[in-house]
């Protein structure tokens, strides 16, 4: 810390400063302000929508908002052997929109594995660049299996929809126009407003291998040659028709997902007689479907403490050694479901337990699993238990869990939700004795992929947000809350949300802000889950503080449960409900890319000068003195030099005896003029503040990353004691780059270190730099021992090629010991 001194200058001195004297003393800082000055905190109203009567100012639903509703009644068939789907579906389209409507638009995201898709014509090479061949064999580019294996199967298979029939109500046939995976239907007359529409739609798919292609959906070959179908975005589904954007008819390039109106279903599910069915909605013929012992353990598990097997470990490898020619026909309904997906196999274990919600909107859920024997312990104890924990915990900070069931259904697909239905991958492993075990990280997997996807039937399958063009607001929000609700599982799980976790990519280049089309986002992973939900840990951890922060984040999900909220929206709510100006946040972490990295510079020690020249030359005189002396004048002395001065000790005078701290009575009558001067209360507070004698340090930061933020202070004591300071973000509106901030202590209260945000709370990029004084960075190094060289000309082929050819034989004993 340097010592420095400081002045007191009077009210009257200060005001009578010309103010066209303080400008041109700043012209270099008015030269910035024109220049590469950045308001950080300008008002974020010019970059959102304008309010209207859909949706206010205040970020909510406005006076005339409507959303459209759509209604489907499905028949659909699995054929097992040729792994297709057959279907019919009838749809009731009710225009709330105040608008005519000549035409809907349809989804038909099967397509988009057609070879003339926007996205697979679209697929870039993602393997490393070949290096030019040269004598000495040249690196090969790599082609994974995986990409090969895509390749082969959509080369090998016929894809996307067949598209059989549109008819009317009537049964005449529509007129449609296929635009990559989307399909326009002309109505014969324009849909008024608050009229509805009915149609049906005929058609069928081939179901792509999910191993294979890696989709959202599909199936999965056992090798006893059982399968599973996880069936998603199977059914040609409405467009959504919005307020903000009309016909919301973007492409689908598989990232960006979907979002959907809200309606009621009734669909029939005909399946092989054998297999177990898991779906969206409420089972309603269980008496067509399930056996009497079945019937009443579903019965039973609605008031268990653990879960309760409707169909049992043995009953389900019984069940997959027979396969049947018989069929049954599931049927489920669900109302005001944005999405209805299901799944199917034979190989179903099905465990249920019942969730006693409470409240109005769903007393009582059925918590389900659906697994095969692979999922093991591993689904037995963790599945449904990870549903109903989930649904505890969102329901606490966004509103009551609003369906009768959700399941949770092991298969291909790693991790997808639906409404009431969500897909997740983790397994068991087989051991040679023919146990079962699973690692650490798959159990964590497990439990996080659960919670996950369950949360996200809150968001977005509630809270409708438009996935298709910001995976942020379902991804990002649904990450927030699953780390709040993981860590109420088990904090030892690490649940890559907190801020620490965010810096690497914070700091990296090549990124887009967190505002991007998802398609378009650079590193999905970190920028539309970790970062949005690192950011919202820290509104509410740092900013707002858990009071405000939660009841602001509830008013946004109660407001927009079973509507369509937008980014503004969620922006909007947040700051009006938690009354806290947050556009400076939303601009920073939202729509830039900047990262936290404030360094603190330099920290100043000062000691009020009293103006008094018989204390304050005095302490010159002692700082004077502590200054090292100079080393000439030491080593001469050393030496033995004999100094001028002491040879001729009779040739002196009056500077020998005064130095130039030495105070004259022309100087102590200034000082007296001065008191005199000064007013009652500026001599008061003059007198008391020379009394005090307090430690005036000034501590200057630098704002690295260029996101401004709150800096958390922690001061160290010469004492040993500690004390934590918080600074608002607002300190760096004028001067987002540099600040300076006094720190007044008492006298004996002496600062000997400073350090920002000491518990990593605001996703600091250089820990480094927040330590004042600097610290040594503890850190590894590895020895190493340094590679034979490899390539063509560096192998042995004089002794290799002598060696003898293995046979398949010598290869299985070797994998056998
Ligand atoms: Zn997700």
């Amino acid at each position: 810390m340097e010592p420095m001194k400081i002045k007191i200058i009077t009210a009257f001195a200060a005001l009578l400063l010309p103010l066209s004297i303080a400008s041109s003393a700043n012209a270099t800082a008015i030269k910035q302000t024109k220049g590469d000055f950045e308001d950080k905190f300008r008002q974020l109203e010019e970059v959102l929508p304008t309010p209207n009567v859909y949706r206010n100012a205040a970020g909510e639903p406005g006076e005339n908002y409507w959303q459209q509703q759509v209604d489907y009644k499905i028949n659909v068939t699995l054929d097992e052997e040729k792994r297709r789907l057959i279907g019919s579906e009838k749809i009731t389209y009710q225009n709330n929109s105040p608008y005519k409507l000549k035409y809907l638009w349809v989804q038909l995201d099967q397509n988009i594995f057609k070879e003339d898709s926007i996205a697979s014509m679209t697929k870039t090479f993602s393997g490393d660049s070949p290096s030019a061949f040269s004598s000495d064999g040249g690196k090969p580019a790599k082609l994974s299996l995986n990409t090969l294996r895509r390749q082969q199967f959509l080369a090998d298979n016929e894809v996307g929809y067949e598209i059989s029939a549109i008819k009317d109500s009537r049964g005449n046939a529509l007129s449609f126009t296929l635009v990559g995976t989307q399909m326009r239907i002309d109505l014969p007359k324009p849909l008024k407003s608050g009229d509805d529409v009915e149609f049906s739609i005929d058609f069928a798919f081939n179901i792509v291998e999910e191993d294979a292609v890696s989709a959202r959906s599909g199936y999965e070959k056992f090798k006893d040659g059982n399968d599973i179908f996880l069936l998603a975005q199977w059914f040609p589904r409405l467009h959504a028709y919005t307020d903000y954007e009309g016909w919301n008819n973007k492409e689908f390039l598989g990232r960006g997902e979907f979002t959907l109106e809200f309606g009621d279903y009734e669909v029939e599910i005909n399946v092989p007689a054998d297999h177990i069915v898991s779906s969206t909605g409420v089972l309603t013929n269980p008496k067509d479907v399930l056996t009497k012992t079945q019937r009443n353990r579903l019965k039973q598990a609605k008031t268990a403490k653990r879960p309760v097997f409707i169909v049992t470990e043995e009953e389900a490898l019984e069940n997959e050694k027979e396969g049947t020619d018989k069929r049954k026909t599931w049927v489920f309904k669900a109302e005001n479901v944005r999405d209805f997906a299901w799944a199917s196999s034979r190989t179903f274990m099905w465990d249920a337990k019942g969730y006693k919600q409470g409240g109005k909107v769903q007393d009582h859920v059925m918590a389900m699993s659906f697994y095969p024997v692979e999922g093991g312990d591993l689904w037995k104890k963790y599945s449904t238990e990870s549903v109903i924990h989930t649904m505890e915990v969102y329901s606490r900070y966004s509103f009551d869990y609003p369906y009768p069931t959700a399941q949770s259904v092991n298969g291909p697909v790693g991790g997808m939700e639906y409404p009431m239905i969500t897909f997740n991958g983790p397994r068991t492993e087989l051991r040679d004795d023919g146990s079962r075990t699973y690692s650490q990280a798959e159990k964590r997997f497990l439990i996080g992929v659960v919670i996950h996807e369950v949360g996200h039937i809150y968001f977005p399958m509630v809270v409708n947000s438009d996935e298709r063009q910001w995976t942020w607001m379902d991804e990002g929000l649904n990450s927030f809350l699953d780390g709040v609700a993981g860590r109420e599982w088990d904090p030892t799980i690490p649940w890559g949300v907190e801020p620490r976790d965010i810096t690497g990519y914070m700091k990296s280049q090549n990124q887009v802000p967190i505002m991007t089309q998802s398609d378009s986002v650079l590193r999905l992973g970190p920028n539309a889950y970790t970062k949005p939900a690192a950011a919202l840990n820290i509104l509410r951890e740092v900013i707002l503080g858990r009071e405000l922060f939660d009841f602001a984040f509830k008013e946004y999900s109660e407001r927009w449960m079973f509507k369509r909220p937008t980014p503004s929206d969620f922006f909007r709510t947040m700051e009006e409900a938690s009354g806290v100006d947050l556009d400076w946040f939303w601009r920073g972490w939202f729509y830039s890319t900047d990262h936290v990295d404030i360094s603190i510079d330099k920290v100043y020690q000062m000691r009020l000068d009293t103006h008094n020249p018989d204390v304050d030359y005095g302490r010159l005189r002692q700082i004077e003195a502590d200054k090292p002396s100079s080393l000439f004048v030491e080593r001469n002395k050393a030496e033995g030099k004999k100094l001028w001065v002491d040879e001729n000790q009779d040739v002196t005078d009056f500077y020998d005896e005064n130095d130039r701290f030495t105070v004259t009575n022309k100087e102590r009558n200034k000082y007296k003029k001065f008191l005199k001067g000064l007013k009652p209360w500026e001599r008061k507070t003059l007198e008391r503040a020379v009394k005090e004698d307090k430690n005036y340090y000034v501590l200057e930061f630098s704002n690295v990353g260029g996101l401004v933020m709150p800096i958390l202070l922690e001061l160290t004591y010469k004492d040993g004691s500690t004390e934590s300071q918080y600074i608002p973000a607002e300190i760096w509106r004028r001067t987002p780059k540099q600040v300076s901030k006094l720190v007044v202590t008492d006298k004996n209260k002496e600062l000997v270190g400073v350090t920002v945000d000491p518990g990593w709370e605001t996703a600091d990029v250089d820990i480094e730099n927040n330590h004042y004084p600097r610290q040594i960075i503890p850190s590894r190094v590895e020895a190493y021992k340094a590679k034979k060289r490899s390539g063509k000309v560096h192998r042995d082929i004089m002794h290799d090629i002598k060696t003898e050819l293995k046979s398949d034989e010598d290869e299985k004993e070797k994998k056998d010991q």
